[in-house]
Parts: structure tokens; sequence; C-alpha cells
């Protein structure tokens, strides 16, 4: 079974990426606890990286995780 994971309200993609207090990206998508999870399988902390704007890869949508919708 597949997660769920919730959309960008503006173009329904659902994979999103932040910038953690330093210069790298990361990429993620934000299951339906609110609770982002890693695309990068590399990316095993993401305790440390700051999700506060997170922004869209597919549109130029940035805001909040609470910003997202299950439904797109
Ligand atoms: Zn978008």
């Amino acid at each position: 079974m597949s997660e769920e994971f919730l959309s960008c309200p503006r173009c329904a993609c659902k994979k999103f990426y932040s910038r953690g207090g330093e210069e790298k990206m990361f990429f993620f998508q934000i299951n339906t606890d609110l609770w982002p999870v890693a695309t990068d399988a590399n990316l095993s902390d993401l305790s440390k990286t700051d999700f506060s704007p997170i922004h869209c890869t597919a549109c130029s949508w940035k805001g909040e995780i609470q910003d997202l919708q299950a439904k797109g």
C-alpha cells in the first residue's frame, strides 16, 4: 500500500522542497499526518530542516505545510 500525500493547493503537485539553514535543498512529500517524508533515500535526518516555508517543485507556490490540501 502506498502512502497518501497532500497536494499543492495551486497545481496539485505532491512534491515539495525546502531550504534548511544551509544551501542544500531538501525534497520531500507531505503525508496526511502533515509530516514530511523525504524522497531522497540518502536523507535520513529531516529534524534539522526548516519546513517554513515549503516550496512546490512544479509551480511558484510556497507556504506552510498546514496550507496543503488532501485533495487536489
Ligand atoms: Zn504547485
